[in-house]
């Protein structure tokens, strides 16, 4: 029998702003209930990666598939909202305006009102914030908004999930924490993770694979032990250890 695709394939991604190739020739593959960490220096092309894959930015070639079909590519191209691909970014705001309940209720779009509201409970008492299922975002303090913009992510259930330093703005206090809950309900629900970080100590924290990039090219790519113990070249060595 042959295995089944890969949940996310991105072969041979390229994007270039002004003729200077950003995201040049970025291949990878994950797999169900996998974390892949995109890891490198500010500027090196990561976010613009992610972007491709959510849809908002559209590469000069390569190709995007989820499970085997094709999302993406020069000629065809799936909107966002269909690619069954949920965002966290830092500074992806709830709706002030709207209640915890209605904010992870918004990606919602099938299903009567009483499963809609089962959805929401299930989500909130997954991340642990039913006590604030009333309440509004800016009684929230930075984690649990946070944790908020998770459940909202996941309301839909998407199959992969897209991370965009989604931790960065939290007090360091907090943030172990809040990482590794994430990672919990994440893998529970089997969804496929790209976490995009220029911070080694979250990629080896969070990582089951870390995709090292830099100048729009991935340099190395491995098991966060492999890449850590045996990093491919000397600005990889000075990467991580200037960032301690
Ligand atoms: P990272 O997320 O790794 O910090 P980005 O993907 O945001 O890097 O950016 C990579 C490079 O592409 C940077 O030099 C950035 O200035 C440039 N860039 C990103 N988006 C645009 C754009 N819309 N127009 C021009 N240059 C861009
Ligand atoms: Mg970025």
């Amino acid at each position: 029998m042959t295995p089944p695709p890969p949940r996310l394939e991105i072969r041979n991604l390229r994007r270039a702003f002004n003729g200077r190739a950003v995201v040049d020739d970025v291949s990878f593959a994950i797999q169900p209930g996998q974390v892949t960490c995109l890891l490198g220096p500010s500027g090196c092309g990561k976010s613009t990666t992610l972007r491709m894959i959510a849809g908002v930015e559209m590469q000069d070639s390569g190709e995007i598939y989820v499970d085997g079909q094709l999302v993406c590519d020069t000629v065809f191209r799936l909107p966002p909202e269909r690619r069954e691909i949920g965002l966290m970014f830092q500074d992806f705001a709830l709706f002030p305006h709207l209640s915890v309940a209605d904010n992870v209720a918004f990606g919602l779009k099938k299903g009567s009102k009483a499963e809609k509201r089962a959805r929401v409970v299930e989500l909130l008492t997954r991340v642990d914030l039913m006590r604030f299922i009333d309440g509004y975002p800016h009684q929230l303090s930075g984690g649990e908004q946070q944790r908020v913009a998770l459940a909202r992510a996941l309301a839909p259930k998407p199959k992969i999930m897209l991370m965009d330093e989604p931790f960065s703005g939290l007090d360091n206090r907090l943030r172990d924490g809040i990482r590794d809950d994430t990672l919990t309900i994440l893998k529970e629900a089997d969804t496929a993770v790209l976490l995009v970080t220029h911070e080694p100590e979250e990629a080896l924290r969070m990582a089951d694979e870390i995709a090292l990039m830099r100048d729009g090219q991935i340099v190395q790519r491995g098991a966060p032990y492999n890449v850590y113990t045996r990093p491919v070249d000397r600005a990889a060595v000075s990467f991580f250890s200037d960032s301690n």
